[in-house]
């Protein structure tokens, strides 16, 4: 396929856990390249259809879903139904996740089973069902998914997420493995810190904030990580496949400075 005749398909993305934080910024910016746009809500609504109403602003269709993907395999059928809906699917983000902050000897099976399944048995079904239709549809596609600096480096209180991020990682390089042939890139994009619910920060202007820890020295904005994962499922990365995509103010390569600059314990405590 030359590069026009992919930029004149019609084209379909669903983003998981587009009602606020990195996903709405995704599907925004993805709608404003052309994308028709899935949207899928855990608990807010009013953030998905927020979200919707962002991306008709930009001239394309938004379709959106409940989906709660601690109830697998049940909830991964959301990809079809908004597959079904906008007539396709070129792009799967997902973007969903949740986390913890409990010391490991305190979890019990229960909350690591749901983190599992939110952050990687989630993203595993949902990715079959996009890869299966991208293959019938036979115009390859692209996955993205959004993993965490916590895909490579450990947290204090964070052992379930850090568990499913990194096989989250690892997971991606399978995929991209097995689906190159059908023309489906999968690459994972690994957010440092980035001012959303997730973070406790919304409506923070990321350049006020001061993070003497990171090398560029503030917090990262939502549209900032959605900017990387739109070169990802565009025409211009159609060579890259299987690569994790660190979006993160060179936090991820603070490991032996930080480790020999902090003055005191703390960290060991959430
Ligand atoms: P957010 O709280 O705005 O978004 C979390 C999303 O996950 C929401 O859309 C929510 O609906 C969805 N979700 C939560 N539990 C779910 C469930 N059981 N079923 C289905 N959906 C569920 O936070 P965010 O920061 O935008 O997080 C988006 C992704 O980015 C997550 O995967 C998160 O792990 C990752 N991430 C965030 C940061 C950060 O600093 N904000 C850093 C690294 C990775």
């Amino acid at each position: 396929m030359t590069l026009q005749e992919h930029i004149d398909t019609p084209r379909v993305a669903v983003v998981t856990g587009s009602d606020s934080g990195i996903g709405r910024a995704t599907a925004v910016r993805l709608a404003r390249d052309g994308f028709d746009i899935g949207v899928t809500w855990h608990r807010d609504r009013d953030g998905a259809d927020r979200t919707a109403d962002e991306v008709r602003a930009q001239g394309r269709r938004a379709a959106v879903r409940q989906a709660d993907l601690s109830d697998l395999p049940a909830a991964a059928a959301v990809v079809d139904a908004l597959a079904d809906e906008l007539g396709g699917i070129d792009v799967l983000v997902n973007c969903a996740g949740t986390g913890t902050a409990t010391p490991y000897l305190d979890i019990g099976l229960d909350t690591l089973r749901q983190v599992l399944d939110v952050d990687l048995a989630g993203p595993f079904l949902c990715g079959q069902r996009a890869a299966r239709r991208m293959i019938r549809q036979g115009r390859g596609g692209r996955i993205v998914n959004i993993t965490s600096v916590h895909e490579h480096q450990p947290r204090v209180g964070a052992a379930p997420y850090c568990a499913a991020k990194g096989g989250l990682g690892l997971l991606t390089q399978v995929m991209a493995l097995e689906l190159a042939e059908h023309g489906i890139t999968v690459n994972s994009v690994a957010p440092g810190e980035i001012a959303t619910p997730m973070t406790g920060q919304t409506d923070t202007d990321v350049h006020d904030e001061e993070r003497p820890g990171i090398p560029l020295g503030r917090p990262g904005d939502a549209r900032e990580v959605a900017a990387v994962v739109a070169f990802l499922v565009g025409p211009e990365s159609s060579y890259v496949t299987g690569a994790s995509w660190a979006v993160d103010g060179g936090m991820l390569r603070m490991g032996p400075q930080a480790g020999s600059h902090l003055a005191d314990d703390s960290w060991r405590r959430i």
